[in-house]
C-alpha cells in the first residue's frame, strides 16, 4: 500500500501549537499583551474605508493592489512597480521562499529569528542554517561565516521579534557588501515604524541601490490592521516580477487594500502610536530593571523580560501568576527562550498593572 507523501522537508516542520486560551481569576479584565498588537487599533479613517468596502463585496479586487502600491509609493517616494502586496507579510515571506528556495539550498537566519523563517524555508525543501546571535542581537560576522555555495537567502528581521534588538544600518550595509551577489538579503521591517534611532534604517535605500535586497513591511503592527492580513515588499524589479508570477491573482482583499491606504495616509495616528510606545517602552524597561529583572533593550512595541531560573521565580511561574490577573504575556519556549517572557506594550492601564503584578510576583515568598 502506498499513501500520499508530503514534499521533502514538510514533516520536519514542528506543528504549530497555538497559545492556550488564558483563564483569569473571576472579575479580572483580560489584557492580551502576547501578539504585538497595537492598543490603539487602526486609524478611524481605515475603519471607515473598510466599512465603505462593504457596499461592493460582489466585486473581485484589482489584482495587483494598485491603489495601495501607489499610496505606499507616495508615502515613501518609491516606484509602485517595484512593490508587491500580500496577505500579511507572511505571504510575502513565503512567496520569496517559494520563488528562490528548493531542495539542496540553504537559507540563513539568526538564533532567535522570527518563526516564519524556518517554516517558509523548510516548506520548500531547503535547509535553515542558524547564525548565533550575540547578546540577543544579530551578529553580521556570524551570518557571513555561515555562507556556503548553497546559500540562497538570508532572513533578517530588523528590528527582530522576539528580542526587540536591531542592527545599525552600517552593519546591514556591511552584511550586504560581503554576501555573494546571488544571495537575497531579506530585511523584514515589521517593526521599523517603532524605531527611533539615528543609526537605523529599514533598508529601502539599499534596495534601490542593489539587485539582491528586499524590504518587507506590514500593516499588522503600528497600523493596527492585523485582522485584515495585508503587507508589502519593496524590491528589485526582477525579484518582484518573479514573485508576481506565482502570487495568487487576487491575493489581497478590497477591504484590506482600502483600509491600508487610509492607514498609511494617517501619519498623525502613526506618530501618536510611535511616541506613546517609545515613552512606555522606556518606563517599562526601567520599572522591570528596578525589580531586579533584566530587560533586553528594545526598539519595538514589546519588551523581552528575563526571569531568574530559581524555583518559584521562573518565567513559567511569572506567566502563570500574571495570567491569573488577566495579564497575558508571551512565553517563548518555542523560540528557545524558556527564561523570558515577551510583553507587548499596552495601554497605560495595562502597563501599570503588569508592573504592579510583577512586583507582587517577585516579592512573594
Ligand atoms: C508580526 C511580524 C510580521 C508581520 O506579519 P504579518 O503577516 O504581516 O501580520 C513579520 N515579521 C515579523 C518579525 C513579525 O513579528
Amino acid at each position: 500500500m502506498s499513501r500520499p507523501v508530503p514534499n521533502p522537508g514538510i514533516l520536519d516542520i514542528a506543528p504549530y501549537t497555538p497559545g492556550k486560551s488564558p483563564v483569569a481569576e473571576p472579575g479580572r479584565k483580560v489584557f492580551k499583551l502576547s501578539a504585538n498588537e497595537t492598543p490603539f487599533g487602526p486609524s478611524p479613517h481605515a475603519i471607515a474605508a473598510y466599512k465603505g468596502a462593504a457596499d461592493h463585496l460582489e466585486d473581485y479586487p484589482e489584482g495587483t493592489s494598485r491603489v495601495l502600491r501607489e499610496a505606499i509609493g507616495r508615502a515613501y517616494g518609491l516606484d509602485p512597480d517595484r512593490i508587491i502586496c500580500g496577505a500579511g507579510s507572511d505571504e510575502i515571506l513565503n512567496l520569496l521562499a517559494h520563488t528562490y528556495l528548493s531542495p539542496g539550498d540553504e537559507a540563513i537566519a539568526t538564533t532567535y529569528g522570527f518563526l516564519v523563517y524556518p517554516i517558509a524555508t523548510m516548506a520548500n525543501g531547503a535547509k535553515l542554517v542558524i547564525a548565533e546571535e550575540k547578546d540577543f542581537t544579530c551578529d553580521v560576522d556570524a551570518i557571513l561565516a555561515k555562507v556556503s555555495p548553497n546559500t540562497k537567502l538570508v532572513w533578517l528581521a530588523n528590528p527582530n521579534n522576539p528580542t526587540g534588538t536591531y542592527v545599525p544600518f552600517d552593519e546591514v550595509k556591511r552584511l550586504r557588501a560581503n554576501l555573494p551577489e546571488h544571495v537575497i538579503l531579506v530585511l523584514d521591517g515589521a517593526y521599523a515604524d517603532y524605531v527611533s534611532k539615528n543609526d537605523y534604517e529599514s533598508g529601502i535605500e539599499l534596495v534601490s541601490t542593489t539587485d539582491n535586497t528586499v524590504v518587507t513591511r506590514t500593516f499588522s503592527k503600528i497600523h493596527g490592521l492585523a485582522a485584515l492580513r495585508i503587507g508589502w515588499m519593496f524590491g528589485p524589479a526582477a525579484i518582484v516580477d518573479a514573485m508576481n508570477r506565482i502570487r495568487g491573482p487576487f491575493n489581497t482583499s478590497v477591504p484590506a487594500q482600502l483600509a491600508a491606504v487610509a492607514a498609511i495616509e494617517d501619519t498623525a495616528h502613526v506618530e501618536m502610536s510611535r511616541s506613546f510606545t517609545e515613552q512606555w517602552r522606556g518606563w517599562l524597561t526601567e520599572e522591570f530593571t528596578k525589580l531586579g529583572l533584566t530587560v533586553t533593550p528594545s526598539v519595538c512595541n514589546f519588551v523581552l523580560i528575563h526571569f531568574p531560573t530559581r524555583k518559584g521565580k521562573t518565567a513559567a511561574d511569572a506567566d502563570a501568576f500574571l495570567t491569573k490577573r488577566g495579564l497575558v504575556l508571551r512565553a517563548l519556549n518555542n523560540y528557545g527562550l524558556p527564561d523570558a517572557l515577551r510583553m507587548t506594550i499596552g495601554t497605560e492601564e495595562a502597563n501599570r498593572l503588569v508592573v504592579d503584578a510583577v512586583a507582587d510576583f517577585m516579592a512573594q515568598k
